[in-house]
């Protein structure tokens, strides 16, 4: 149900950052000017952090997470509903803050504060699922055991496309079974990727420390963020390169650490020859150009049978061309702003590309602004940039399959492998095809834009390692320790008998 009033007033000063418990400014030589990607408004000017604070952070972190993990299972669940609650009557002002800083429309934005809604009463129950074990034990009198607990610090980093959820995917379960963190969002999108998140669940009542965020240059703080000895797990959501950089970094560092990776995908659409062409074409609108396509797991590649190819092009051009583009705030607009003026000059670039390596274009147009009106594609081929690379922005490439067999092949010929999607009015045959697809998930009959609480989300090859959300969000934020108990005194094979 819609919320219709909000009681506290807005949240503010958001030029300061949340370090050991303090809302102060950071110390950093330079100010992140945080613009409204659709009308360039200034939202807030806030001075970096420096490795100072950075460190600071960290040791606040690691101090204050032995009481919070010390605390009833309960006790954090509590703070964790109270903090969905708090979402729940400052709705308006969240979803605004996703509206005109990330430059997602309203349907984005709501469905973004579902997501991060749902983690947090997700969180509410991972505290109980912190669970150990006994385990046989091939020796006499020896008795086994595993604990189970958190692994002390986590650093979180998060992208700009879904800044608001992709943190709190990392952050709430990382809090709820009893960690503290640190978080660097991007500089895109500082508030929705932490300063927001940090407001509320301190107003939620997190204890001072556990949860720092820190917004700095990469060329400052980025490497060290994941070098630092203090945190055992880095939680990263991004891109592919910056993946593999951070992998090497948390190998490099004085300690090592665990990684949790969520990288770049190259979703494959599929459609076979007996697709419900209607329910595969409305699909494939909202799985592209949702958030302007600037979603990890997006449609990036429509692979669809030759039987069906050309009626399926058509129905999909046209009802792409009815999609409204502009002000994200306005509730009919379906395509918002792309982030920056970068993304939105590479996009452009890809386009030319496209063009000039014998693509056809279907729709287009020229960018307002940041605003890239939809682009559809046919005669692509799987070796062309615009199937091989990830797009991350509102053009739509359609290839042709000559048959299933050929369709499975050119959906695996990637090195990604995040989402996938596959249509046929057959779902044995559907079951089939998605289990050979070499994706972490696979979604029958529906675009591959889904990202539910207790479902396992991760990808393969290199879109990444790990898995989040529900019991894999606590294997992934808690370290298993083996303690055994001699309960009576063990014979060893070097005693007095065998050394003489
Ligand atoms: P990015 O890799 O450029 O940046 C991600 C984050 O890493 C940002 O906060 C950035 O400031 C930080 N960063 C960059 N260099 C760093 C360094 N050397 N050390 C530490 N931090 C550093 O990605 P982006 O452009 O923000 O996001 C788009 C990409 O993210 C796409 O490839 C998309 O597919 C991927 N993504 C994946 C998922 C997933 O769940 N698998 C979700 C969303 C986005």
């Amino acid at each position: 149900m819609e919320n219709k009033k909000e009681s506290s007033p807005p949240y503010s000063n958001f030029d300061q950052l949340l370090i050991n418990g303090k809302w102060r400014y950071g110390k950093g030589a330079k100010v992140l000017s945080d613009l409204n990607p659709y009308n360039g408004t200034i939202l807030a000017e806030i001075p970096h952090a420096n490795r100072d604070d950075m460190d600071e952070a960290y040791r606040g972190a690691a101090k204050a997470q032995h009481e919070w993990a010390a605390l009833l299972p309960g006790e954090r669940a509590a703070i964790m509903r109270r903090a969905a609650q708090i979402m729940e009557a400052r709705r308006e002002e969240i979803v605004s803050w996703i509206i005109h800083e990330s430059g997602g429309t309203r349907i984005k934005a709501n469905l973004e504060w579902h997501a991060v809604h749902g983690v947090l009463l997700e969180a509410t129950t991972l505290p109980y699922l912190v669970e150990g074990r006994i385990l046989p034990a091939d020796i006499p009198g020896k008795e086994s055991r595993m604990y189970r607990k958190p692994v002390g610090v986590v650093g979180v980093i998060s992208p700009w496309n879904w800044p608001f959820q992709l943190t709190a995917r990392s952050a709430a379960p990382a809090l709820a079974v009893g960690n503290a963190v640190v978080v660097k969002p991007a500089s895109d999108t500082p508030i929705t990727g932490g300063l927001l998140f940090a407001k509320i669940l301190e107003e939620a009542g997190l204890p001072p420390g556990v949860l720092s965020v820190i917004v700095g240059a990469g060329s400052e703080i980025g490497d060290t963020f994941v070098t630092h000895p203090i945190p055992r797990v880095i939680s990263f959501t991004g891109s592919t390169p910056v993946g593999r950089n951070i992998a090497k970094l948390a190998a490099e560092g004085p300690m090592l650490k665990r990684l949790e990776l969520e990288l770049g995908g190259n979703g494959p659409f599929v459609v076979l020859n007996d697709a419900d062409l209607e329910q595969a074409v409305e699909a494939a609108v909202f799985g592209k150009f949702l958030h302007q396509g600037q979603t990890c797991m997006s449609v990036n590649r429509f692979i669809i049978d030759d039987r069906i190819h050309d009626e399926f092009a058509e129905r999909f051009a046209a009802r792409v061309r009815q999609l409204k583009a502009g002000d994200p705030d306005a509730p009919d607009t379906m395509i918002g702003p792309i982030i920056n003026k970068s993304q939105l000059n590479g996009l452009q670039q890809r386009i030319r590309d496209a063009v000039s390596a014998g693509a056809h274009q279907m729709v287009g147009g020229e960018a307002q602004g940041l605003v890239l009106p939809p682009h559809v594609f046919s005669q692509v081929t799987n070796q062309m940039p615009v199937a091989q690379t990830e797009s991350f922005g509102p053009i739509a490439p359609i290839l042709r399959a000559r048959n299933e067999a050929d369709a499975l092949n050119i959906a695996n010929d990637t090195d990604l492998g995040l989402a996938a999607a596959v249509f046929t009015q057959d779902v044995e045959r559907g079951l089939r095809f998605a289990q050979q697809l070499e994706s972490g998930m696979a979604h029958i009959n529906d675009q591959p834009v889904n990202d539910l609480p207790y479902n396992p989300f991760g990808g393969e090859k290199n879109s990444g390692v790990g898995r989040f959300n529900g019991a894999w969000a606590v294997a992934a934020f808690t370290t298993d320790q083996w303690i055994s108990i001699q309960h009576i005194p063990r014979r060893y094979p070097f005693n007095a008998q065998n050394i003489g």
